[in-house]
């Protein structure tokens, strides 16, 4: 007699996912209409979670409300509360409800979109929200998908300026050339480029920092000196990185003095906006696209401040040949009749990671939820709260702006010195209802103020105002 075949797992049954999925969306709902009621930085010491957590996974399969339970009483009190609208911190990390169910509707696809022809619509979708996105941020043409370029959905902006090093380094003559070849950035870039740089095969002594003004750009007569001086040593410059709105304090680097630069001599030009590139949907901000129609790629995160979850950071390139150069890798198990047409993008050729999620899902019910005109009033309504925020810090006689305000982000300190900053931004921090962090610049201790929480209103930046009244 045959043995019988094993049966497999019990799967939720249809009935069954429909209320657990009701009961799970019911949830997040409930959350999201108390977050602003929590503490925004929980009271967990190290280990304290995994205490909370049995040692072992269950052998015999649990009830889902009790999963939910744990969610509720385990996880949701132990995270911290990035959707709180007092949430001014590092940068945003925006949400939203049509991210959430988009995010939602990929995982129940289930798809895995390598090729176009492991999930056409994936790929497709992604191609056509790049190009609504590059129109709704006046992105210059060379960025559309119907050239030699265009754009993808990259996990991170740090992942999408390796992929700018990678194709910089081979267009100047990759692994062989790579002892001559030089990057520059300037010393307010993100660490990330220096992480990439050295991830790509670089020595740390190839990065080269380039000083910045006094408002903290990219100081671009310093960048031509050091390429020059590289060029007369007979090393290549191969890649320039600059940033629009920096992370300390929000400083935009001269794009167009860089790119003329480094067209000179033929160096690859990055541009970093991940978290500035959002206000680019407001035509007021075009200033940030300066120069942009001369670079060869270009970032910014939707993750950050455009109401879309993490992870969707908007990589585009003018020509996406460099990039397949780079990255184009094709086993006998990958082929198929679409590629070899030459007709479909297959954006593995465009990312580090063969697999990729259907990530263009939730930026596409973010854009059609909540229009362009949705998209800018949410960035309108935090550049005028930092404004205002700014004239408060301005005219409180023990406090300085530390940087020129830039859209959303306020750095400021306390005139006493970096003590009293620093206590300050402890005192804000342990009301519970407001939560800032901090950077330095020229060595001095500064509070970061990021306004662009997908919950936060001209209210909530007001009672910030207030905690500083109070508590300088
Ligand atoms: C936040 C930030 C990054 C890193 O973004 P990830 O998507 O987390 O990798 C890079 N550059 C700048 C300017 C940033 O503000």
């Amino acid at each position: 007699m045959m043995p019988e075949a094993p049966s497999g797992p019990d799967h939720m049954t249809p009935d069954e996912f429909r209320a657990a999925g009701h009961a799970t969306v019911d949830w997040i709902a409930d959350f999201l209409a108390g977050v602003a009621d929590r503490p925004i930085m929980p009271d967990v010491a190290p280990g304290d979670v995994r205490a909370s957590l049995p040692p072992s996974p269950p052998s015999v399969g649990e009830s889902f409300d009790a999963l939910l339970d744990d969610v509720d009483s385990l996880i949701a009190p132990a995270v911290t509360q990035w959707q709180h609208p007092g949430f001014f911190g590092y940068f945003p990390a925006n949400s939203s409800p049509p991210s959430v169910l988009g995010e939602l509707v990929s995982a129940g696809l289930g798809v895995q979109g390598m090729l176009w022809s492991t999930s056409p619509a994936c790929t497709e979708l992604e191609t056509h929200v790049l190009d609504w996105l590059a129109e709704a941020c006046g992105l210059p043409d060379r960025f559309r998908s119907d050239g030699p370029g265009g754009g993808v959905i990259q996990d991170s902006a740090s992942s999408a300026s390796l992929c700018a090093v990678l194709a910089a380094r081979d267009r100047s003559g990759g692994s062989e050339a790579l002892p001559d070849l030089r990057v520059y950035t300037s010393g307010q870039a993100h660490s990330s480029i220096e992480k990439d740089v050295l991830v790509a095969g670089f020595g740390r002594h190839q990065l080269r920092v380039v000083p910045v003004d006094g408002d903290y750009a990219m100081d671009a007569d310093a960048l031509a000196r050091m390429v020059e001086a590289d060029l007369a040593d007979g090393l290549v410059p191969c890649l320039v990185v600059a940033t629009v709105g920096t992370t300390s304090s929000g400083a935009v680097d001269p794009v167009a003095r860089i790119a003329e630069v480094a067209s000179a001599v033929g160096a690859w030009v990055h541009v970093d906006s991940a978290w500035a590139g959002s206000a680019t949907v407001c035509p007021e901000h075009s200033d940030l696209l300066d120069g942009l129609d001369r670079v060869d790629s270009y970032a910014f995160n939707p993750h950050k401040w455009l109401l879309t979850n993490f992870d969707c950071s908007a990589f585009y390139v003018a020509d996406a040949a460099p990039l397949a150069a780079s990255l184009s890798i094709v086993p006998d198990y990958l082929r198929n009749a679409a590629s070899d047409s030459g007709e479909v993008v297959d954006y593995r050729d465009w990312q580090v990671p063969l697999g990729r999620r259907f990530r263009a899902l939730k930026l596409w019910f973010v854009m059609r939820s909540y229009g362009t005109d949705g998209l800018r009033a949410h960035i309108r309504a935090h550049v005028a709260a930092a404004a205002t925020l700014a004239d408060r810090v301005r005219a409180n006689p023990r406090l300085e702006m530390a940087a020129p305000l830039s859209l959303g982000l306020v750095c400021l300190r306390h005139v006493d010195g970096d003590e009293a900053s620093e206590r300050l931004l402890a005192d804000v921090n342990s009301t519970g209802e407001a939560f800032l962090t901090h950077t330095k610049l020229d060595d001095r201790f500064v509070l970061r103020v990021a306004v662009g929480g997908t919950w936060t209103t001209a209210t909530h930046v007001d009672r910030l105002a207030d905690l500083f009244d109070d508590l300088a």
